[in-house]
């Protein structure tokens, strides 16, 4: 299998160097030649794997310049209970009457990030040892919140590796801000920016393009590389919870071999709705893929009417994950869509940046509309959500999760579609703790976080996570604050150049 660019179909490279690369020097995604394709057997027989074996399955078909023992040793250090908590890595919880939730939060950070992030350190430290690329590999972050952390607890003390992540001072939840500087491990490092996301985004893409830097790397045996969502090895590992999911349903025999699902999907920016395309198109059976929004609904009227257009207010919502008005992951879907025509997705996306705004054609338009149905809801809709599950199924979920089972609610009731249907599940509620305890009591509540934590671990029955219980009491460990001017000084002298 290999890989070419979503701008530039010439461009061909294995797995290994897509994965080290992570987006194609023309500015395109990588994205596999072909979808191997998986019988409805072989889905049959993923049902009887433990999780890892389930994901080294998967991969085998796409990583095919890996060896069998090399995809086992990434699977079996990234899916285990040593850092997940949950014996079924990503657990299908049944909701009420033919509706499920794949809960993907059972990782060590408590969002669903960690299904990619604890095995992306892994894909890359093989890839590098695959090419031959005799180098340190330092991980550059910038984050508002979940990718932060998310990246640390995966790269935390893998060999080869470093990464130092900035965030924005005042731009973090209280609990996404002590997660951070409570990380532990030797080859960590964390910062605070004084000014807001996109000042520490900018600086990290200044200082990976910096030609001063980059020689100053080459000089000490360095690469940079991202653990961002555009990174192949980011999507591959999403791709497995949707046909392990599958396979779950007809082991248990909730659905027949061949019965088609619907998937729900919070999403943002496109990376986990478009792993649950690459399922179907694999041969999972699914009837509709339903692609769940906040306010920031530029995905709904996107595949409602074939425009995407981002010149629109931004709103800071009580699902902050989703809060993006550029999707990066949807340049691959519509790839696929165009029957792999780069020379349209090059005209696009320079329209998306140019002017913010780009139509596809008649013929996408209708492909998206025969796979993809979309809805979005306000921040009120999501509280009342969270009240209602809990009231009707004493189940507790988190905002992003509830905007999907808002958006499924509205979307059985227009269709009176009653097909089975599994909505991804991408946050522990404890994550998003002070809106899902307003949204359980019916007030808000100025009790500090880690009351509410135990608050609503009265009210859900749900154990704390222990990632989320020891906070209290770990140490603060970085506590850097600095101008975004200085960002490039501090990256040199943290890596001691
Ligand atoms: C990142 C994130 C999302 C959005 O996922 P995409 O792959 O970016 O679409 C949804 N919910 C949570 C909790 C997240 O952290």
């Amino acid at each position: 299998m290999f890989y070419n660019s979503t701008r530039n179909s010439e461009v061909k490279v294995t797995s290994a160097e897509a994965i080290t690369q992570g987006i194609s020097v023309d500015g395109g995604l990588f994205v596999p030649e072909s979808i191997p394709e998986l019988s409805l057997d072989e889905i049959k027989a993923v049902g009887d794997m433990k999780y890892a074996d389930r994901a080294a399955y998967v991969f085998s078909k796409y990583l095919t310049d890996f060896t069998d023992a090399e995809i086992h040793y990434c699977t079996d250090n990234a899916y285990s209970t040593k850092n997940f908590e949950s014996e079924s890595i990503a657990e299908l919880a049944h909701l009420f009457d033919g509706t499920y939730m794949l809960e993907l939060w059972h990782g060590p950070t408590c969002a669903f990030k960690d299904m990619a992030l604890q095995i992306l350190p892994y894909f890359l430290t093989t890839s590098a040892k695959k090419i031959n690329l005799d180098k340190k590999i330092v991980i550059l972050v910038a984050t508002s919140g979940d990718t932060g952390k998310a990246a640390l607890e995966g790269f935390k003390d893998v060999e080869g590796t470093s990464i130092l992540v900035f965030y924005p001072e005042d731009g973090v939840s209280p609990m996404q801000k002590r997660q951070m500087k409570t990380q532990e491990g030797s080859n960590v490092g964390v910062c605070a920016i004084k000014g807001n996301f996109d000042d520490c985004q900018n600086g990290v893409k200044a200082i990976f393009t910096d030609e001063d830097v980059k020689a100053q790397l080459a000089e000490n045996g360095i690469v940079f590389s991202s653990a961002n969502s555009i990174n192949w090895g980011r999507l591959v590992p999403q791709i497995v919870y949707y046909v392990s999911a599958y396979a779950e349903l007809v082991k248990d025999g909730e659905i027949a071999l061949g019965d088609k699902i619907n998937i729900v999907v919070p999403t943002g920016n496109f990376g986990n709705i478009l792993a649950a395309y690459y399922a179907k198109h694999m041969g999972v059976p699914v009837n509709k893929l339903i692609c769940a929004s906040n306010i920031n609904n530029v995905l709904t009227d996107f595949i409602n009417t074939g425009v995407y257009d981002r010149n629109r207010q931004f709103y800071a919502t009580v699902s902050p994950s989703m809060d993006i008005l550029i999707s990066s992951n949807l340049e691959r879907l519509l790839y696929l869509m165009t029957g792999r025509d780069d020379a349209i997705i090059r005209e696009w996306f320079g329209k998306l940046s140019a002017e913010g705004r780009y139509e596809v054609s008649a013929d996408v338009k209708a492909k998206l509309n025969e796979e993809f149905c979309a809805g979005f809801c306000d921040d009120e809709q999501t509280k009342s959500t969270i009240h209602a599950i809990y009231e009707k199924y004493g189940y507790t979920c988190d905002t992003h999760t509830a905007v999907a089972v808002k958006v499924y609610n509205d979307y059985r009731e227009a269709t009176g579609d009653t097909t089975k249907t599994v909505i991804a599940s991408t946050a522990s509620p404890y994550k998003f703790s002070a809106a899902v305890l307003e949204a359980l009591e019916g007030k808000s509540s100025d009790i500090d976080e880690y009351a509410k934590v135990d608050r609503i671990a009265e009210l859900s029955k749900l154990d704390i996570p222990a990632a989320l219980a020891d906070l209290k009491n770990k140490p603060e460990r970085f506590n850097d604050v600095i101008d975004k001017a200085d960002q490039k000084q501090y990256v040199l002298r943290t890596l001691g150049i």
